[in-house]
């Protein structure tokens, strides 16, 4: 087993993997940009290492300085979070060509399933289905134009290295596809300095379901069910829910034969993610994540297994300790995302301190952040300030649960999204599970009204 971990990330991710470092006996190391130096990650582990200015590109995206304090404080292992990273290919061959372990799938792999496009078509060869789209990447918008004419509007213009909800387009017609292509490439060549373009059907109301895998170095591979994630905006996940109430066994089944299928095609080691759209009982494979998810505690909640920990198991090359038929499902976990922003403000991020806080418990209920009394956001990462999840028996319970947690909690000094959370949480359609991608969108006014 590994001594001692490198966290390349801040947040709650970053306490979220501390935390499962020190229950395993393993010492952690933190990095952080000057901006950070009082953060929870930072105060939590063993050694604390600045790598650089506010900026992500002078600190969390900077390589150079993360793998010399890596070597500086002698890990054996690097565990990137989300985001950052996370899912890149030079980092990964940095670490390995230092000698030390990426918490994570192979470079090779990574640049194979992390690039979207070639992701599809991999996934083609290996017989999963996929949404109707272009052959791999798309050169420019006259050669978009003919390829959206076969496949048939409306299309989604993605980016290959999107993410976050960042990087697509809708395009209803020809007469937008040129305008939809060209601001769809330009946010994908600000946000991830690549602007390769690929086009897919635009699928009408489906439901986010995706996979999460486990795969040892041995060739095992397991999954642990589907989480709902059709709760968005923008393409970005709110709530997330284990399992999916409309999904039967049967369909579980096939979806969760094809993710297995993905992973193996893929030679895929370590945590991942398949994600699919689900039109009636229709699915189609969008994407892999190569890395830990935001969502992953309600997966965690339903099995009982602690997936961080999995991950640094396999990476240190233990072997899977169990397989598909020990993998069962106890009750409903919901997550809501805690994101500092003003809803009415159009989700403006709300940097600040939290003047006071108060975190709710009891049975069930888990808050995963990196926020305490005093501490301050800063303004130049992600919003997302924490998670608050719950565990009961059903859905109707879990949903229940909820509330109450939120009705309970406390944030002050910021803006969050809460309030919206707790309209969502009361929204009939969401209470009797009627809902798609849609959702917000379609209701967003009213769910502005709500006041906690
Ligand atoms: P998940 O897929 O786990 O639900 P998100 O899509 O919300 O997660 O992304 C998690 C975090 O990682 C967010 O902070 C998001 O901005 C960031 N992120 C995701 N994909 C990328 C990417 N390709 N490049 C940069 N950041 C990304
Ligand atoms: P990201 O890397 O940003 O997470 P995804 O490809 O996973 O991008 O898509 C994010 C979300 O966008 C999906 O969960 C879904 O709501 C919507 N989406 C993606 N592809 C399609 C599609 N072909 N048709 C309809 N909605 C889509
Ligand atoms: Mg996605």
């Amino acid at each position: 087993m590994f001594h001692k971990i490198l966290i390349a990330n801040r947040g709650e991710i970053a306490v979220r993997i501390i935390r499962a470092c020190m229950q395993e006996g393993i010492e952690t190391v933190a990095v952080y940009s000057t901006a950070d130096k009082d953060a929870l990650h930072v105060q939590l582990a063993d050694e604390a290492v600045c790598i650089g200015g506010p900026s992500s590109i002078d600190s969390y995206l900077n390589m150079e300085n993360i793998i010399s304090a890596a070597v500086n404080c002698g890990v054996d292992a690097i565990h990137p979070g989300f985001g950052f990273l996370s899912e890149n290919t030079k980092f990964a061959n940095l670490c390995s060509e230092c000698g030390i372990v990426f918490i994570g799938p192979s470079a090779e792999v990574i640049s194979k399933m992390g690039n979207k496009s070639m992701a599809r078509e991999i996934m083609i060869s290996a017989g999963v289905p996929v949404v109707p789209g272009s052959d791999g990447a798309v050169e420019s918008v006259y050669a978009g134009i003919i390829i959206a004419k076969e496949i048939g509007y409306p299309v989604l213009i993605k980016a290959s290295a999107g993410g976050g909800g960042r990087g697509m387009r809708v395009a209803e017609n020809e007469n937008e596809f040129k305008s939809a292509f060209e601001t769809a490439q330009l946010e994908a060549k600000n946000a991830f300095g690549d602007d390769t373009m690929y086009i897919e059907k635009f699928v009408l109301s489906p439901k986010h379901i995706e996979f999460q895998i486990l795969a040892d170095k041995y060739g095992n591979v397991v999954h642990l069910g589907e989480r709902d994630c059709s709760i968005q905006r923008r393409n970005q996940k709110v709530i997330e829910e284990a399992p999916c109430g409309l999904i039967s066994d049967a369909l579980r089944q096939r979806m969760g034969e094809a993710a297995i299928k993905a992973a193996k095609f893929s030679n895929y080691e370590n945590a991942g993610t398949i994600e699919f759209l689900l039109s009636g009982e229709d699915f189609y494979f969008i994407e892999m994540n190569t890395r830990i998810q935001v969502e992953h505690p309600v997966t965690e909640m339903i099995t009982g297994i602690d997936i961080v920990k999995e991950q640094i198991k396999i990476a240190a090359g233990k072997k899977l300790s169990f397989n598909q038929e020990d993998v069962t499902f106890t009750g409903h976990s919901i997550e809501c995302r805690i994101n500092a922003e003003n809803p009415r403000l159009n989700f403006r991020p709300s940097p600040g301190t939290v003047d006071l806080i108060h975190i709710p418990g009891g049975f069930g209920i888990r808050f995963d952040s990196a926020l305490y009394q005093g501490y301050s956001i800063p303004p130049y990462y992600d919003s997302m300030a924490g998670k608050l999840i719950v565990h009961a028996e059903n859905r109707r319970s879990a949903i229940m649960k909820m509330r109450s947690a939120i009705e309970e909690i406390i944030i002050e000094g910021i803006e969050t999204n809460l309030s919206f959370n707790y309209a969502i949480l009361h929204s009939r359609e969401f209470v009797e599970g009627k809902f798609n991608t849609g959702f917000v969108e379609k209701n967003l006014s009213k769910l502005l009204e709500t006041n906690l």
